[in-house]
């Protein structure tokens, strides 16, 4: 079997988002570059993603839309390569994109453009990706002397790779059937870092068994709503979009954002009719106009909130055996209270999350205390740092985690 000795000055492991962004950096620096992937695809997160055309950035992308153990540790990554300097990169290769919604840019064409153009960088900084290739040992034999020791997957080849500096890149635990692993973990617990649990994020939920059968009933149906989570009295986070019956609870772009707040058993309030702010009151006033009074409650609902589907009101009124076909005359106000309420404030309550086979991110990672926040090194190692997904900093739905990978996979290129 072969041995092949290979000095360089940075290695990284994974050749993601956050990798290929470090590498570029780095190496547009001069340094001298070698990525290892052990997956036999590269970039495949940014293949998938965005359902094939990769939304790469959001024009807002900020702090406030990330969560962190330490919000404030965001910043100086997204300050120091922002939305707009990735964007500049995309328009120099001549990608077409466009704003989806809510500052959610888009390729127009296909997620490979992202990676053509990532590796076409690399490619012409003389950056050198081995894959697929396992890594089986990692040691700091001094303090700027760091020793890989790998297997190359295709002709088996051993491998020992020394670098003055070793980045980890090697992502979070979502989607592990394209390469995601724990590795990135293990090696912080090798070197004693602090994690915070990893938890899936960005999510479908879902509901209680007893439940189950309502949601499966509407499988399919969307309906704008704003989906509140109220970790305090205080303390609540919003947010409205569609949300998405499924057979086992809820998705939709309103459910994964809160999924990334929320823990199993946690119960979320959705108001399905965002924007009727007095339904009691029309309600009620409902049964004081003839033209109301005498019509089944239930087409009342069909005919004049239709916001939420008919089969919405189908459902619920047959699982939960309540009565919405007779005559709204012969309603209490008590009643009417109680309906408007549950549609003004529906609760959910997730049992658990579908899990990382189905979440677009991992929340937790590498404790950022352990971190500078301006190189993205290891604070009590300088030479071992650790980016993208692997870090405890996750974004909402909408761009921001690829924009994350970007800016600390630049700053740590520019540091190591
Ligand atoms: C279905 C889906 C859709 C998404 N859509 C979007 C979107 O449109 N916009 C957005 O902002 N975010 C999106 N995301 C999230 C985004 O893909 C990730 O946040 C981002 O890819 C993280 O980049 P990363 O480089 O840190 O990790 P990754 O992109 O996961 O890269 C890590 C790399 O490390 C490799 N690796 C793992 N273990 C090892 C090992 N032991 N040795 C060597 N290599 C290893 C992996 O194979 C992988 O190539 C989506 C995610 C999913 C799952």
């Amino acid at each position: 079997m072969t041995l092949n000795s290979i000095r360089t000055e940075v290695i990284i492991i994974g050749a993601g988002a956050a990798g290929l962004m470090t590498a570029i950096s780095a190496a547009s620096r001069g340094r001298k570059v070698t990525v290892i992937e052990s997956h036999h695809k590269l970039c495949e997160k940014i293949r998938i993603s965005g359902g094939g055309r990769c939304n790469f950035t959001n024009l807002g992308a900020c702090a406030e839309r990330y969560i962190s153990q330490n919000p404030h540790f965001i910043k100086s990554a997204l300050r120091t390569y922002t939305q707009e300097d990735f964007i500049n990169l995309v328009e120099r290769h001549n990608i077409k994109y466009y704003e989806k919604k809510l500052g959610q840019l888009f390729c127009k064409e296909s997620s490979q453009e992202i990676i053509n153009m990532l590796l076409k960088e690399c490619s012409d900084l003389g950056v050198s990706i081995i894959y697929p290739c396992k890594v089986q040992s990692i040691n700091q034999l001094e303090e700027n002397k760091f020793q890989i020791k790998a297997e190359h997957l295709k002709d088996k080849s051993r491998l020992e790779l020394y670098s003055e500096s070793l980045v980890m890149a090697s992502g979070g635990l979502s989607i592990p059937q394209i390469g995601a692993s724990d590795f990135g973990y293990r090696i912080a617990k090798q070197f004693n870092l602090n994690i915070i649990e990893p938890k899936a994020a960005l999510v479908p939920l879902m509901s209680l068994d007893s439940e189950r059968n309502f949601y499966k009933s509407l499988s399919g149906v969307s309906i704008d709503s704003i989906c509140t989570y109220k970790r305090t009295k205080k303390q609540e986070t919003s947010f409205r979009e569609n949300i998405l019956f499924t057979h086992r609870g809820l998705s939709g772009p309103a459910i994964l954002q809160i999924s990334s707040y929320i823990d199993d058993e946690d119960s979320i309030n959705i108001d399905l009719l965002p924007e009727k702010n007095n339904l009691v009151d029309e309600l009620k006033s409902f049964t004081k106009n003839p033209k109301f009074s005498k019509k089944f409650l239930i087409n009342i609902l069909k005919e004049n909130y239709s916001e939420i589907a008919e089969k919405f009101y189908d459902s619920f009124a047959e699982t939960y055996k309540c009565k919405l076909k007779n005559r709204l005359a012969t309603y209490s106000h008590g009643f009417l209270d109680t309906l408007a309420n549950k549609l003004k404030s529906w609760a959910f309550t997730n049992q658990e999350s579908e899990g990382f086979n189905k979440a677009e991110v991992t929340r937790g990672g590498i404790d950022t205390n352990e971190l500078s926040s301006k190189t993205m090194a290891v604070k009590n190692n300088p030479n071992l740092y650790f980016v993208g997904e692997l870090v405890d900093v996750t974004g909402w739905l909408g761009g921001y985690n690829f924009q994350w990978a970007w800016s600390s996979g630049y700053v740590a290129g520019q540091n190591c």
